[in-house]
């Protein structure tokens, strides 16, 4: 992309960003817990006011059900073809807000406010989860469709309601229009900047596993007094397998764990290294010194990469 392009687009950006801040605040303010049924109203209410607002960039939009709260999906197609197609995600729903007497001020009436560090942070529910990611990609199209009077790229824009939740619904809306929503490349803006001066490009994210285990042993109740020692004790039994799920280096010793965990790129490590993250400055905050990962590998590859 050439300078001389962005910068009109970045200056655009620069001169409506008060409205920019007013249209995130209107979404913040929209109670979209997803995760309480007493809210599902308010999760609508957020689907129809993103399809309705993205509609105005040129997008053909729709409100889709699920067998959840709606997706909201938004089209754009440019006259010219092979141009390349960006899939977007994002979600529009938020965590629960209780306990509510922890929060300082109402967590659906945003505010920017002085952080102690010295920044200015926008302080709301789902603020920097994902309301804050999604608007900062729908507000540089529209900066981009302002100045230059169309989109570069095809883009359909795909933001769910139940990520918070687990998007249990949201997976089978995806195999069911799969053809549809078919792109190049997709775009997950549901990740973070490194610092407030070091922006990332977030290229892959953890998932999570998890499974529930039964030991049964004898077929009654016993008596340590008189089993004790002799009769196996599921407990001793379940401590013996989570024990062994890493060696003494931190390890996962699971067979297959790490069957397609490559190693990364010199170039990419030692950016990761420049990085800087030490147990000083990662685990002191929270009470700890040692990291827990494997013990060959940096603590930013225990927590990034492995
Ligand atoms: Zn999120």
């Amino acid at each position: 992309m050439s300078n001389a392009k962005l910068q009109p687009v970045l200056d655009r950006i620069d001169a409506d960003f008060d409205n920019s801040l007013e249209r995130l605040f209107t979404l913040l303010r929209i109670k979209s817990i997803s995760a309480d049924p007493a809210f599902a109203k308010d999760c609508r209410a957020a689907a129809d006011h993103l399809a309705k607002d993205i509609a105005t960039l040129g997008f053909k939009t729709e409100v889709r059900p699920t067998a959840g709260h709606p997706a909201v999906v938004g089209k754009l197609n440019g006259s010219t073809d092979g141009r390349p197609h960006v899939l977007f995600y994002g979600h529009y729903d938020v965590q629960p807000v209780d306990p509510l007497n922890l929060w300082h001020r109402p967590p659906f009436e945003p505010v920017v406010t002085d952080h102690a560090d010295g920044r200015k942070i926008i302080v709301a529910r789902g603020a920097e989860d994902d309301k804050g990611q999604l608007m900062t990609f729908v507000e540089a199209c529209r900066a981009w469709k302002n100045v230059t009077g169309s989109l570069p790229v095809d883009i359909t824009i795909v933001i769910e309601g139940e990520e918070e939740i687990g998007s249990k619904n949201f997976v089978p809306f995806l195999e069911a229009n799969k053809a549809e929503l078919k792109a190049d490349f997709a775009l997950v803006c549901d990740t973070g900047m490194w610092d407030p001066n070091t922006p990332a490009i977030t290229t892959s994210l953890r998932g999570l596993v998890y499974d529930e285990v039964k030991i049964k042993a004898a077929n009654r109740d016993l008596h340590s007094g008189v089993f004790g020692g002799g009769a196996q004790n599921p407990i001793r039994v379940l401590t013996r397998i989570l024990g062994g799920l890493h060696d003494d280096n931190g390890h996962i010793t699971i067979p297959g764990f790490y069957d397609g965990v490559k190693d990364l790129p010199p170039d990419i490590l030692a950016q990761w290294k420049q990085l800087n993250l030490t147990p000083e400055s990662f685990l002191k905050p929270i009470g700890l010194s040692v990291p827990a990962g494997e013990k060959d590998r940096l603590l930013i590859e225990q927590v990034s990469s492995r």
